[in-house]
């Protein structure tokens, strides 16, 4: 009887670590992962690329280097590292099979807004452009209400004392890499997956009301195509020690490794600056851009000493949701109210 249930238990935990072998696989393999090993390689390219046209005249361009450059020594072997690759594989492998079910999808919001916007107004007017039009139009405003849903979730982790505490995982990071954008709290990133899809579910409605068909944006791999030429060029670039500030135009419009390296920098001054996603749209309209200087900055990037590290089971996952219930119970000193970053 003992050795039955041993063997189901064996077996079962064989199945389970199959399953997060075969996800893991998916995760690296799937052209439109956010973690895809194509992605990261066409951002490693595009940095080397940004780097060599950032190189003063004359100056070396061997391939060690370049290699260097890219891959600096002290950020290598940077235990904060560590930190990331560990919540890379939490978030990649674990996260959505313990969380999937508590994230609302796009179309049951917008299948209740619709109900509501009928309810109200009666049909949506008669459609008033073409359905190559309104994939245009749906492209671009899904893409638009992600990035918005994006600035709001990320304005509400710096300016709630409880959702701070949790955002405090993806600060703690004190170097930054492409990994860096996976540590994030698993409560962290369930609110923000949630956030971003009643922002979709919203625009959803309103286009089809509006627009008479489903809303529909063109899509490459399943991935809305703005979102994936980004992920294939500036997205993993938003975390990484790199000093690159986008020129002309592109730098108005795109979050640049610069702008995000501030964001993650303990200068009070930079404290909730720059919190957009791919754009920096939101932050020019709602006052929270912060421009990086053409030549870098020294930051010192983290939390500051007197904050806890996340690099342990119990650091990382649960003392954020101790602490952050802590701060429904107490009142916050006015000294202490700096920290929370505005
Ligand atoms: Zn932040
Ligand atoms: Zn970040």
């Amino acid at each position: 009887m003992a050795s039955s249930s041993a063997a189901s238990a064996a077996a079962a935990a064989v199945q389970i670590a199959q399953d997060a072998w075969t996800q893991f696989g998916a995760v690296l393999l799937s052209p439109n992962s956010a973690a895809s090993l194509t992605s990261f390689a066409a951002a490693l390219c595009l940095a080397a690329v940004l780097l060599l046209a950032g190189r003063a005249r004359g100056r070396s361009t061997r391939l060690k280097v370049l290699l260097r450059a890219l891959f600096p020594r002290r950020l290598l072997f940077n235990r904060s590292n560590r930190t990331d690759i560990a919540f890379f594989l939490f978030n990649t492998v674990v996260y959505g099979a313990i969380f999937g079910w508590a994230i609302v999808t796009q179309a049951v919001v917008s299948g209740w807004v619709l109900g509501g916007l009928e309810g109200a107004f009666g049909p949506g007017p008669d459609a008033v452009v073409g359905p190559v039009g309104a994939l245009i139009i749906g492209t671009l405003v899904l893409f638009l209400a992600a990035e918005l849903g994006h600035w709001i979730d990320h304005w509400l982790s710096h300016r709630v004392p409880f959702l701070w505490e949790l955002h405090k995982v993806h600060h703690s990071a004190e170097v930054l890499s492409p990994l860096t954008s996976f540590r994030m709290h698993p409560l962290d990133g369930l609110k923000f997956a949630n956030i971003i899809a009643l922002a979709m579910g919203l625009a959803d409605a309103g286009l089809t009301w509006l627009l008479g068909d489903p809303a529909n944006a063109f899509t490459v791999y399943d991935r809305n195509v703005i979102a994936l030429a980004a992920l294939y060029t500036v997205q993993h670039l938003q975390h990484t020690h790199l000093w690159v500030v986008y020129p002309g135009p592109l730098g108005k419009l795109i979050t640049s490794p610069a702008q995000h390296l501030i964001h993650h920098s303990t200068d009070p001054a930079h404290f909730g600056k720059n919190l957009g996603g791919l754009l920096n749209v939101c932050d020019r309209v709602f006052g929270t851009f912060h421009a990086p200087a053409a030549r870098r900055e020294r930051l010192v990037l983290g939390l500051g000493p007197e904050e806890s590290r996340h690099d342990t089971v119990m650091e990382g996952l649960v003392m954020p949701v101790v602490r952050a219930f802590g701060t429904l119970r107490a009142r916050p000193a006015p000294a202490a109210e700096g920290k929370v970053r505005a």
